[in-house]
Protein backbone atom coordinates (compact mmCIF):
# COMPACT_ATOMS: atom_id res chain seq x y z
CA UNK A 1 0.00 0.00 0.00
CA UNK A 2 1.03 3.51 -0.60
CA UNK A 3 3.92 5.55 0.73
CA UNK A 4 3.04 9.12 0.02
CA UNK A 5 5.87 10.71 -0.69
CA UNK A 6 6.99 14.77 -1.16
CA UNK A 7 5.98 16.57 -4.40
CA UNK A 8 9.24 18.72 -3.53
CA UNK A 9 12.63 18.34 -4.78
CA UNK A 10 15.09 16.56 -1.91
CA UNK A 11 17.11 18.29 -0.10
CA UNK A 12 20.65 17.71 0.23
CA UNK A 13 21.54 18.29 4.35
CA UNK A 14 25.29 18.94 5.20
CA UNK A 15 25.79 15.66 7.63
CA UNK A 16 29.45 17.28 8.59
CA UNK A 17 27.98 20.75 9.82
CA UNK A 18 27.25 21.14 13.68
CA UNK A 19 24.16 24.10 13.64
CA UNK A 20 26.27 26.69 14.94
CA UNK A 21 28.99 26.08 11.93
CA UNK A 22 26.10 26.11 9.64
CA UNK A 23 25.20 29.29 10.21
CA UNK A 24 27.75 31.18 10.46
CA UNK A 25 30.97 29.93 8.91
CA UNK A 26 29.23 27.61 6.04
CA UNK A 27 28.30 28.08 2.44
CA UNK A 28 24.99 28.25 3.71
CA UNK A 29 25.56 31.06 6.07
CA UNK A 30 24.24 34.98 5.01
CA UNK A 31 27.95 36.06 6.42
CA UNK A 32 29.20 34.87 3.66
CA UNK A 33 26.65 35.24 1.05
CA UNK A 34 25.51 38.83 1.87
CA UNK A 35 27.44 42.42 2.25
CA UNK A 36 28.15 43.52 5.68
CA UNK A 37 25.24 46.74 5.52
CA UNK A 38 23.07 43.91 4.26
CA UNK A 39 23.16 41.51 7.19
CA UNK A 40 20.09 40.90 9.54
CA UNK A 41 19.06 40.30 12.74
CA UNK A 42 16.76 39.95 15.59
CA UNK A 43 15.03 43.34 16.89
CA UNK A 44 12.99 43.97 20.18
CA UNK A 45 9.99 45.53 18.41
CA UNK A 46 9.51 47.45 21.70
CA UNK A 47 12.59 48.43 22.44
CA UNK A 48 14.29 48.79 19.32
CA UNK A 49 16.86 46.93 20.88
CA UNK A 50 18.91 45.46 17.90
CA UNK A 51 21.47 42.33 17.52
CA UNK A 52 22.89 41.29 13.94
CA UNK A 53 23.93 38.22 12.82
CA UNK A 54 26.81 39.84 12.44
CA UNK A 55 27.18 40.76 16.10
CA UNK A 56 25.99 37.52 17.26
CA UNK A 57 28.84 35.41 15.72
CA UNK A 58 31.02 37.64 17.67
CA UNK A 59 28.91 37.44 20.96
CA UNK A 60 28.55 33.96 20.57
CA UNK A 61 32.06 33.09 20.42
CA UNK A 62 32.92 35.29 23.30
CA UNK A 63 30.12 33.77 25.03
CA UNK A 64 31.24 29.87 24.12
CA UNK A 65 34.56 31.10 25.37
CA UNK A 66 33.59 32.12 28.73
CA UNK A 67 31.07 29.32 29.56
CA UNK A 68 33.87 26.49 28.96
CA UNK A 69 37.13 28.68 29.99
CA UNK A 70 35.52 29.63 33.16
CA UNK A 71 32.60 27.35 33.70
CA UNK A 72 33.55 24.52 32.57
CA UNK A 73 30.56 23.74 30.10
CA UNK A 74 31.41 20.22 28.29
CA UNK A 75 29.94 19.24 24.87
CA UNK A 76 26.78 17.32 25.11
CA UNK A 77 25.72 19.16 28.90
CA UNK A 78 22.45 21.05 29.27
CA UNK A 79 22.00 24.74 29.40
CA UNK A 80 18.44 25.46 29.67
CA UNK A 81 16.82 29.02 28.47
CA UNK A 82 13.81 30.07 30.99
CA UNK A 83 12.89 33.40 29.69
CA UNK A 84 10.32 35.50 27.98
CA UNK A 85 11.44 36.37 23.79
CA UNK A 86 14.53 38.44 23.84
CA UNK A 87 17.12 39.22 21.26
CA UNK A 88 19.70 37.72 23.75
CA UNK A 89 17.73 34.32 24.18
CA UNK A 90 19.65 33.43 20.62
CA UNK A 91 23.12 34.18 21.40
CA UNK A 92 22.73 32.06 24.80
CA UNK A 93 21.29 29.13 22.20
CA UNK A 94 24.39 29.86 20.01
CA UNK A 95 26.80 30.33 22.44
CA UNK A 96 25.93 27.03 23.82
CA UNK A 97 25.68 25.15 20.78
CA UNK A 98 29.15 26.43 19.57
CA UNK A 99 30.61 24.93 22.76
CA UNK A 100 28.58 21.73 21.55
CA UNK A 101 26.36 21.96 24.51
CA UNK A 102 22.71 21.56 24.09
CA UNK A 103 20.08 24.22 24.91
CA UNK A 104 16.73 23.19 26.48
CA UNK A 105 13.92 26.18 26.51
CA UNK A 106 11.71 26.25 29.41
CA UNK A 107 8.23 28.08 29.52
CA UNK A 108 8.66 30.98 31.50
CA UNK A 109 5.14 30.92 32.86
CA UNK A 110 6.08 27.85 34.91
CA UNK A 111 6.45 27.58 38.13
CA UNK A 112 9.09 26.19 40.79
CA UNK A 113 7.72 22.66 40.57
CA UNK A 114 7.54 22.62 36.89
CA UNK A 115 10.37 24.20 36.20
CA UNK A 116 12.25 21.99 38.57
CA UNK A 117 10.85 18.87 37.19
CA UNK A 118 12.31 20.68 33.50
CA UNK A 119 15.53 21.34 34.52
CA UNK A 120 16.12 17.50 35.97
CA UNK A 121 14.11 15.92 33.07
CA UNK A 122 16.57 17.57 30.75
CA UNK A 123 19.45 17.09 33.30
CA UNK A 124 20.32 20.93 32.82
CA UNK A 125 23.60 21.91 34.61
CA UNK A 126 23.72 25.90 33.28
CA UNK A 127 20.77 28.15 33.64
CA UNK A 128 19.79 31.59 31.90
CA UNK A 129 16.98 33.59 32.71
CA UNK A 130 15.77 37.20 33.26
CA UNK A 131 15.44 39.48 36.58
CA UNK A 132 11.00 38.94 36.28
CA UNK A 133 11.73 34.71 36.27
CA UNK A 134 14.45 35.10 38.42
CA UNK A 135 12.93 33.54 41.74
CA UNK A 136 10.86 30.84 40.45
CA UNK A 137 14.35 30.50 38.29
CA UNK A 138 16.41 30.71 41.39
CA UNK A 139 14.64 28.53 43.60
CA UNK A 140 14.16 25.55 40.42
CA UNK A 141 17.75 25.87 39.97
CA UNK A 142 18.58 24.98 44.45
CA UNK A 143 16.47 22.19 44.35
CA UNK A 144 17.92 20.85 40.33
CA UNK A 145 21.15 21.27 41.93
CA UNK A 146 22.49 23.88 39.74
CA UNK A 147 24.67 26.09 41.75
CA UNK A 148 23.99 29.79 41.52
CA UNK A 149 27.09 30.77 40.12
CA UNK A 150 25.73 28.79 37.11
CA UNK A 151 22.56 30.72 36.83
CA UNK A 152 22.90 34.14 34.61
CA UNK A 153 21.03 36.64 33.19
CA UNK A 154 20.34 36.76 29.87
CA UNK A 155 19.75 40.85 30.08
CA UNK A 156 19.25 43.28 33.00
CA UNK A 157 21.10 43.00 36.14
CA UNK A 158 20.76 41.45 39.91
CA UNK A 159 22.89 41.47 42.57
CA UNK A 160 25.05 37.78 42.61
CA UNK A 161 23.87 37.10 39.66
CA UNK A 162 26.42 36.74 36.71
CA UNK A 163 25.38 39.13 33.26
CA UNK A 164 25.31 38.14 29.59
CA UNK A 165 27.51 41.25 29.12
CA UNK A 166 30.09 40.13 32.30
CA UNK A 167 30.17 36.79 30.20
CA UNK A 168 30.73 38.25 27.09
CA UNK A 169 33.30 40.76 28.63
CA UNK A 170 34.48 37.50 30.24
CA UNK A 171 34.82 35.61 26.88
CA UNK A 172 36.45 38.79 25.24
CA UNK A 173 39.04 39.12 28.21
CA UNK A 174 40.74 35.74 26.62
CA UNK A 175 41.96 37.39 23.07
CA UNK A 176 41.42 36.65 19.90
CA UNK A 177 44.03 33.62 20.04
CA UNK A 178 42.48 32.55 23.36
CA UNK A 179 38.77 32.14 22.14
CA UNK A 180 37.61 28.04 22.02
CA UNK A 181 37.25 26.73 18.70
CA UNK A 182 33.94 25.87 17.32
CA UNK A 183 32.08 22.52 18.55
CA UNK A 184 33.43 19.45 15.72
CA UNK A 185 31.52 16.58 15.46
CA UNK A 186 33.09 13.56 17.32
CA UNK A 187 34.99 11.79 14.70
CA UNK A 188 33.02 8.93 12.66
CA UNK A 189 29.79 10.56 14.08
CA UNK A 190 27.05 12.87 11.89
CA UNK A 191 25.55 15.92 12.83
CA UNK A 192 22.18 13.21 12.96
CA UNK A 193 24.28 11.52 16.06
CA UNK A 194 24.51 14.73 18.02
CA UNK A 195 21.52 15.92 20.11
CA UNK A 196 21.88 19.77 20.37
CA UNK A 197 18.00 20.60 21.91
CA UNK A 198 15.70 18.99 24.49
CA UNK A 199 12.41 20.18 24.20
CA UNK A 200 9.58 19.20 26.10
CA UNK A 201 6.63 17.06 25.05
CA UNK A 202 4.14 14.54 26.53
CA UNK A 203 4.05 12.29 22.87
CA UNK A 204 1.33 10.26 22.42
CA UNK A 205 1.05 9.48 26.09
CA UNK A 206 2.02 9.91 29.27
CA UNK A 207 4.20 12.69 31.38
CA UNK A 208 6.40 15.06 29.36
CA UNK A 209 9.65 14.05 27.93
CA UNK A 210 12.86 15.66 26.55
CA UNK A 211 13.21 15.26 23.14
CA UNK A 212 16.29 15.08 21.22
CA UNK A 213 17.00 17.11 18.19
CA UNK A 214 19.61 16.12 17.01
CA UNK A 215 21.52 18.99 14.79
CA UNK A 216 20.40 17.49 11.52
CA UNK A 217 16.91 17.83 12.72
CA UNK A 218 17.02 21.36 12.69
CA UNK A 219 19.60 22.35 9.70
CA UNK A 220 17.08 19.51 7.32
CA UNK A 221 13.67 21.81 8.54
CA UNK A 222 14.92 24.75 8.14
CA UNK A 223 16.15 23.50 4.13
CA UNK A 224 12.61 22.15 3.76
CA UNK A 225 10.98 25.15 4.92
CA UNK A 226 13.06 27.16 3.02
CA UNK A 227 12.34 25.65 0.04
CA UNK A 228 9.19 26.81 -0.28
CA UNK A 229 9.57 30.22 1.20
CA UNK A 230 9.38 33.31 -1.07
CA UNK A 231 12.44 34.98 -1.66
CA UNK A 232 10.70 38.27 -0.80
CA UNK A 233 10.37 37.19 2.72
CA UNK A 234 12.72 39.71 4.83
CA UNK A 235 10.36 40.60 8.09
CA UNK A 236 9.56 37.97 10.36
CA UNK A 237 7.04 38.45 13.64
CA UNK A 238 8.73 36.67 16.13
CA UNK A 239 5.24 36.52 18.83
CA UNK A 240 5.16 32.94 19.27
CA UNK A 241 7.29 31.52 22.19
CA UNK A 242 11.06 30.91 21.95
CA UNK A 243 11.06 27.69 23.62
CA UNK A 244 8.36 25.50 21.23
CA UNK A 245 9.56 23.95 18.46
CA UNK A 246 7.53 26.51 15.96
CA UNK A 247 9.54 29.58 17.93
CA UNK A 248 12.56 27.69 17.99
CA UNK A 249 12.50 26.76 14.04
CA UNK A 250 10.88 29.22 12.46
CA UNK A 251 11.57 32.19 14.43
CA UNK A 252 15.20 31.64 15.84
CA UNK A 253 17.10 29.05 12.95
CA UNK A 254 15.28 29.69 9.86
CA UNK A 255 15.50 33.46 9.56
CA UNK A 256 19.22 33.62 9.96
CA UNK A 257 19.45 30.88 6.84
CA UNK A 258 16.74 33.31 4.99
CA UNK A 259 19.06 36.53 6.23
CA UNK A 260 15.42 37.76 7.21
CA UNK A 261 15.15 40.66 10.59
CA UNK A 262 13.02 39.02 12.79
CA UNK A 263 10.90 41.40 15.62
CA UNK A 264 10.24 40.17 18.55
CA UNK A 265 7.77 41.27 21.34
CA UNK A 266 8.65 39.74 24.94
CA UNK A 267 4.98 39.58 25.90
CA UNK A 268 1.92 39.24 23.53
CA UNK A 269 -0.73 41.85 23.34
CA UNK A 270 -2.81 42.28 20.04
CA UNK A 271 -2.04 46.10 20.50
CA UNK A 272 2.07 45.23 20.34
CA UNK A 273 1.56 43.01 17.77
CA UNK A 274 -0.73 44.86 15.22
CA UNK A 275 1.89 48.08 16.01
CA UNK A 276 4.92 45.98 15.09
CA UNK A 277 2.94 44.76 11.80
CA UNK A 278 1.97 48.45 11.02
CA UNK A 279 5.43 50.17 12.10
CA UNK A 280 7.51 47.33 10.15
CA UNK A 281 5.27 46.69 7.45
CA UNK A 282 4.89 43.11 7.44
CA UNK A 283 3.52 40.84 5.03
CA UNK A 284 3.37 37.80 7.00
CA UNK A 285 2.24 36.89 10.47
CA UNK A 286 3.39 33.58 11.97
CA UNK A 287 0.40 32.50 14.54
CA UNK A 288 -1.05 30.34 16.10
CA UNK A 289 -5.00 29.59 15.77
CA UNK A 290 -5.98 31.52 19.35
CA UNK A 291 -4.49 34.57 17.83
CA UNK A 292 -6.10 34.38 14.84
CA UNK A 293 -9.23 34.24 16.09
CA UNK A 294 -8.62 37.44 17.74
CA UNK A 295 -7.64 38.77 14.61
CA UNK A 296 -11.32 38.17 13.25
CA UNK A 297 -13.13 38.99 16.59
CA UNK A 298 -10.77 42.03 17.73
CA UNK A 299 -12.47 44.59 15.38
CA UNK A 300 -11.79 47.42 17.44
CA UNK A 301 -7.93 46.82 17.87
CA UNK A 302 -7.70 45.93 14.23
CA UNK A 303 -9.51 49.01 13.75
CA UNK A 304 -6.62 51.18 14.76
CA UNK A 305 -4.02 49.95 13.07
CA UNK A 306 -2.75 50.08 9.08
CA UNK A 307 -2.63 46.51 8.38
CA UNK A 308 -2.57 47.20 4.67
CA UNK A 309 0.75 45.53 3.68
CA UNK A 310 0.02 41.90 5.10
CA UNK A 311 0.33 39.82 2.14
CA UNK A 312 -0.21 35.95 4.22
CA UNK A 313 -0.94 34.69 7.52
CA UNK A 314 0.55 31.58 8.36
CA UNK A 315 -0.74 29.23 11.14
CA UNK A 316 0.59 25.70 12.89
CA UNK A 317 0.25 24.09 16.31
CA UNK A 318 -2.77 23.56 16.52
CA UNK A 319 -6.75 22.67 14.24
CA UNK A 320 -7.56 25.53 13.22
CA UNK A 321 -11.35 25.71 11.78
CA UNK A 322 -12.95 26.45 8.44
CA UNK A 323 -15.54 29.08 9.95
CA UNK A 324 -12.23 30.96 11.15
CA UNK A 325 -10.74 30.85 8.14
CA UNK A 326 -13.53 32.13 5.99
CA UNK A 327 -13.79 34.87 7.91
CA UNK A 328 -10.13 35.76 7.74
CA UNK A 329 -10.52 35.99 4.18
CA UNK A 330 -13.35 38.30 4.44
CA UNK A 331 -11.57 40.29 6.87
CA UNK A 332 -8.43 40.73 4.55
CA UNK A 333 -8.99 40.09 1.06
CA UNK A 334 -6.42 39.59 -1.20
CA UNK A 335 -4.51 37.46 1.72
CA UNK A 336 -3.16 34.30 1.02
CA UNK A 337 -2.74 31.61 3.97
CA UNK A 338 -0.83 28.63 4.46
CA UNK A 339 -0.49 25.92 7.27
CA UNK A 340 2.32 23.67 8.78
CA UNK A 341 1.89 20.79 10.71
CA UNK A 342 3.94 18.43 12.94
CA UNK A 343 5.32 18.23 16.34
CA UNK A 344 8.40 18.52 18.47
CA UNK A 345 9.14 14.81 17.37
CA UNK A 346 9.09 15.86 14.10
CA UNK A 347 11.15 19.02 15.09
CA UNK A 348 8.37 21.21 13.65
CA UNK A 349 6.92 20.46 9.88
CA UNK A 350 5.97 17.07 8.33
CA UNK A 351 3.69 19.23 5.70
CA UNK A 352 3.31 23.02 5.08
CA UNK A 353 1.50 24.76 2.06
CA UNK A 354 3.80 25.63 -0.94
CA UNK A 355 3.52 28.93 -2.66
CA UNK A 356 1.66 27.45 -5.29
CA UNK A 357 -1.37 26.28 -2.26
CA UNK A 358 -1.22 29.87 -0.25
CA UNK A 359 -4.81 29.96 -0.96
CA UNK A 360 -7.90 29.40 1.84
CA UNK A 361 -9.08 26.95 -1.12
CA UNK A 362 -6.48 24.79 0.40
CA UNK A 363 -6.25 26.48 3.97
CA UNK A 364 -8.45 24.00 6.56
CA UNK A 365 -6.00 21.40 5.03
CA UNK A 366 -2.17 21.78 6.50
CA UNK A 367 -0.32 21.73 3.65
CA UNK A 368 1.41 18.68 1.18
CA UNK A 369 4.47 16.71 2.65
CA UNK A 370 7.91 18.52 3.21
CA UNK A 371 10.80 17.97 0.88
CA UNK A 372 12.56 14.45 1.77
CA UNK A 373 9.89 12.92 3.59
CA UNK A 374 7.57 10.31 3.58
CA UNK A 375 3.90 9.46 4.85
CA UNK A 376 2.32 6.53 5.86
CA UNK A 377 -1.68 6.33 6.98
CA UNK A 378 -2.21 3.51 9.08
CA UNK A 379 -5.38 2.40 10.50
CA UNK A 380 -4.90 2.01 14.29
CA UNK A 381 -6.88 -1.27 14.95
CA UNK A 382 -5.09 -3.28 12.12
CA UNK A 383 -2.24 -1.80 11.22
CA UNK A 384 -3.06 -1.80 7.11
CA UNK A 385 -1.84 1.14 5.06
CA UNK A 386 -4.72 3.30 4.05
CA UNK A 387 -4.80 4.77 0.67
CA UNK A 388 -6.35 7.95 -0.56
CA UNK A 389 -8.55 9.97 1.08
CA UNK A 390 -8.92 7.24 3.77
CA UNK A 391 -8.25 8.32 7.47
CA UNK A 392 -5.41 6.34 9.74
CA UNK A 393 -3.04 7.21 12.18
CA UNK A 394 -0.18 9.37 10.24
CA UNK A 395 3.35 8.11 10.36
CA UNK A 396 6.31 10.38 8.89
CA UNK A 397 10.28 9.68 7.99
CA UNK A 398 12.70 12.36 7.44
CA UNK A 399 15.36 14.02 7.97
CA UNK A 400 13.71 16.30 10.72
CA UNK A 401 12.54 13.00 12.56
CA UNK A 402 13.77 13.51 15.63
CA UNK A 403 16.44 11.23 17.90
CA UNK A 404 13.75 10.08 20.53
CA UNK A 405 13.42 10.96 24.42
CA UNK A 406 16.40 11.59 26.70
CA UNK A 407 16.75 8.57 29.13
CA UNK A 408 13.20 7.08 28.00
CA UNK A 409 13.55 3.91 25.92
CA UNK A 410 10.33 2.64 26.03
CA UNK A 411 8.74 6.01 25.02
CA UNK A 412 11.02 6.28 21.95
CA UNK A 413 10.17 2.61 20.79
CA UNK A 414 6.20 2.82 20.91
CA UNK A 415 6.45 6.37 19.16
CA UNK A 416 9.70 5.75 16.80
CA UNK A 417 9.73 2.33 14.99
CA UNK A 418 12.45 -0.24 13.38
CA UNK A 419 12.38 1.64 10.01
CA UNK A 420 12.24 5.23 10.64
CA UNK A 421 8.99 6.35 11.24
CA UNK A 422 7.90 8.55 13.73
CA UNK A 423 3.78 7.55 14.80
CA UNK A 424 2.16 10.79 15.33
CA UNK A 425 -0.88 9.93 17.32
CA UNK A 426 -2.80 12.28 14.96
CA UNK A 427 -5.31 10.97 12.82
CA UNK A 428 -5.34 12.33 8.74
CA UNK A 429 -5.78 11.58 5.28
CA UNK A 430 -4.30 12.08 2.18
CA UNK A 431 -6.16 13.53 -1.08
CA UNK A 432 -5.66 13.08 -5.02
CA UNK A 433 -3.79 16.73 -4.06
CA UNK A 434 -1.08 14.93 -1.72
CA UNK A 435 -3.06 17.31 0.85
CA UNK A 436 -3.19 16.25 4.01
CA UNK A 437 -5.88 16.76 6.20
CA UNK A 438 -6.06 16.45 10.11
CA UNK A 439 -9.16 14.72 11.15
CA UNK A 440 -8.56 13.91 14.86
CA UNK A 441 -6.24 13.26 17.78
CA UNK A 442 -5.67 9.63 18.66
CA UNK A 443 -3.11 10.14 21.32
CA UNK A 444 -4.00 12.16 24.86
CA UNK A 445 -2.55 15.32 24.33
CA UNK A 446 -4.48 18.51 25.13
CA UNK A 447 -4.07 21.22 23.32
CA UNK A 448 -4.27 24.89 24.61
CA UNK A 449 -3.54 27.67 22.83
CA UNK A 450 -1.07 25.47 20.70
CA UNK A 451 0.89 24.38 23.54
CA UNK A 452 0.85 20.77 24.33
CA UNK A 453 -0.25 19.94 27.87
CA UNK A 454 -0.18 16.06 29.39
CA UNK A 455 -3.47 14.47 31.13
CA UNK A 456 -0.80 12.31 32.97
CA UNK A 457 0.68 15.26 34.81
CA UNK A 458 -2.70 16.86 36.10
CA UNK A 459 -4.05 13.03 37.04
CA UNK A 460 -0.59 12.44 39.02
CA UNK A 461 -1.34 16.03 41.03
CA UNK A 462 -5.07 15.20 41.47
CA UNK A 463 -4.37 11.87 42.56
CA UNK A 464 -2.40 13.54 45.36
CA UNK A 465 -5.43 15.06 46.43
CA UNK A 466 -7.04 13.81 49.81
CA UNK A 467 -10.39 14.19 48.40
CA UNK A 468 -9.71 12.23 45.00
CA UNK A 469 -10.18 8.81 44.44
CA UNK A 470 -9.40 8.13 41.05
CA UNK A 471 -9.19 10.76 38.18
CA UNK A 472 -9.23 10.84 34.32
CA UNK A 473 -8.59 14.39 32.58
CA UNK A 474 -9.43 15.02 28.87
CA UNK A 475 -9.32 18.06 26.53
CA UNK A 476 -12.82 19.54 25.92
CA UNK A 477 -13.24 21.97 22.91
CA UNK A 478 -12.92 25.55 24.25
CA UNK A 479 -13.59 28.53 21.82
CA UNK A 480 -10.83 30.85 22.76
CA UNK A 481 -8.01 27.99 23.66
CA UNK A 482 -8.77 25.11 21.27
CA UNK A 483 -9.17 23.02 24.04
CA UNK A 484 -8.94 23.13 27.86
CA UNK A 485 -8.44 20.26 30.39
CA UNK A 486 -11.76 18.75 32.07
CA UNK A 487 -11.12 16.40 34.76
CA UNK A 488 -13.41 13.75 35.63
CA UNK A 489 -13.16 12.22 39.25
CA UNK A 490 -14.24 9.55 41.30
CA UNK A 491 -13.98 11.35 45.09
CA UNK A 492 -13.25 9.40 47.82
CA UNK A 493 -16.57 8.29 50.26
CA UNK A 494 -16.73 11.05 52.67
CA UNK A 495 -16.83 14.00 50.02
CA UNK A 496 -19.63 12.53 47.43
CA UNK A 497 -21.95 14.39 49.41
CA UNK A 498 -20.74 17.58 48.48
CA UNK A 499 -19.53 17.19 44.54
CA UNK A 500 -19.52 20.87 43.87
CA UNK A 501 -17.66 22.33 46.36
CA UNK A 502 -14.90 19.66 46.10
CA UNK A 503 -15.01 20.26 42.20
CA UNK A 504 -14.06 23.87 43.18
CA UNK A 505 -12.07 23.05 45.74
CA UNK A 506 -9.94 21.27 42.76
CA UNK A 507 -10.07 23.44 40.05
CA UNK A 508 -8.19 25.99 42.71
CA UNK A 509 -5.88 22.74 43.44
CA UNK A 510 -4.57 22.96 40.23
CA UNK A 511 -4.60 26.98 39.67
CA UNK A 512 -2.16 27.07 42.67
CA UNK A 513 0.26 24.61 41.51
CA UNK A 514 0.24 25.07 37.60
CA UNK A 515 1.36 27.25 35.06
CA UNK A 516 -2.26 28.87 33.36
CA UNK A 517 -2.71 26.70 30.23
CA UNK A 518 -2.77 23.31 32.00
CA UNK A 519 -5.59 25.07 34.66
CA UNK A 520 -8.60 22.85 34.66
CA UNK A 521 -11.98 24.64 33.03
CA UNK A 522 -14.34 22.33 35.15
CA UNK A 523 -14.70 19.05 37.16
CA UNK A 524 -17.10 16.37 36.91
CA UNK A 525 -17.89 13.92 39.51
CA UNK A 526 -18.57 10.52 38.01
CA UNK A 527 -19.12 6.95 39.64
CA UNK A 528 -15.97 5.06 38.26
CA UNK A 529 -13.07 5.85 35.26
CA UNK A 530 -13.40 3.63 32.51
CA UNK A 531 -10.71 1.22 31.93
CA UNK A 532 -9.22 -1.35 30.46
CA UNK A 533 -8.69 -5.13 32.38
CA UNK A 534 -4.59 -3.30 32.66
CA UNK A 535 -5.75 -0.26 34.48
CA UNK A 536 -5.65 1.62 31.48
CA UNK A 537 -7.56 4.84 31.07
CA UNK A 538 -10.24 4.36 28.53
CA UNK A 539 -10.16 8.19 26.90
CA UNK A 540 -12.20 7.18 24.03
CA UNK A 541 -15.27 5.57 26.17
CA UNK A 542 -14.78 8.64 28.03
CA UNK A 543 -14.43 11.11 24.88
CA UNK A 544 -17.85 9.53 23.87
CA UNK A 545 -19.40 9.70 27.55
CA UNK A 546 -18.89 13.52 27.24
CA UNK A 547 -19.78 14.10 23.68
CA UNK A 548 -23.15 12.59 24.96
CA UNK A 549 -23.25 14.52 27.91
CA UNK A 550 -23.01 10.90 30.07
CA UNK A 551 -22.25 10.94 33.43
CA UNK A 552 -20.14 8.20 34.52
CA UNK A 553 -21.44 5.17 36.03
P1 LIG B 1 3.75 20.05 19.65
O1 LIG B 1 4.70 18.94 19.90
O2 LIG B 1 3.49 20.93 20.82
O3 LIG B 1 4.14 20.84 18.44
O4 LIG B 1 2.32 19.38 19.34
C1 LIG B 1 2.13 18.60 18.21
C2 LIG B 1 0.68 18.31 17.98
O5 LIG B 1 -0.07 19.50 17.72
C3 LIG B 1 0.43 17.46 16.75
O6 LIG B 1 0.69 16.10 16.97
C4 LIG B 1 -1.03 17.76 16.45
O7 LIG B 1 -1.88 17.04 17.29
C5 LIG B 1 -1.13 19.25 16.79
N1 LIG B 1 -0.91 20.07 15.59
C6 LIG B 1 0.22 20.65 15.17
N2 LIG B 1 0.03 21.35 14.03
C7 LIG B 1 -1.26 21.20 13.69
C8 LIG B 1 -2.08 21.67 12.61
N3 LIG B 1 -1.61 22.47 11.66
N4 LIG B 1 -3.38 21.29 12.60
C9 LIG B 1 -3.87 20.48 13.56
N5 LIG B 1 -3.17 20.03 14.60
C10 LIG B 1 -1.87 20.37 14.69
Amino acid sequence: MPIFKSQQPPIDVPWHLPVWTWLFESEYSPLRNYKPEEIQGYTNAVTKEHLSYADLKGHTTHLSTALVRKYGLQPGQTVALFSPNTVWYPCAMFGTLRAGGVVSGASPAYNVEEMTYALKTAEAKFLFTVPGSMQVAAAAARDAGIPQERVFLLEGQMPGFTTMSELLELGKSYGSDGQVEPFRLPPGKKNKDVCGFLSFSSGTTGLPKAVMIAHSNVIAQCLQIQQITPDTLRRILAVLPLFHITGLVHQLHLPVILNANVYMLPSFSMDSMLATVQEYKLEEMLLVPPILIRMVRDEGTLRKYDLSTLKRFSSGAAPLSAEILELLKRRFPGTGFKQGYGMTESCSCITAHPPSKYDYKYAVRVGTVVASTEVKIVEPETGNECGLNEPGEIWARGPQIVMGYLNNRKATEETFDQDGFLHTGDIGSVDEEGLITITDRLKEMIKVKGIGVAPAELEDLLLGHPDVEDVAVLGIPDDYSGERPKAYVVLIQSKRSDPEGVGKKLIEYVQDKKVRHKWILEVEVVDEIPKSPSGKILRRVLRDMAKQGKKGH
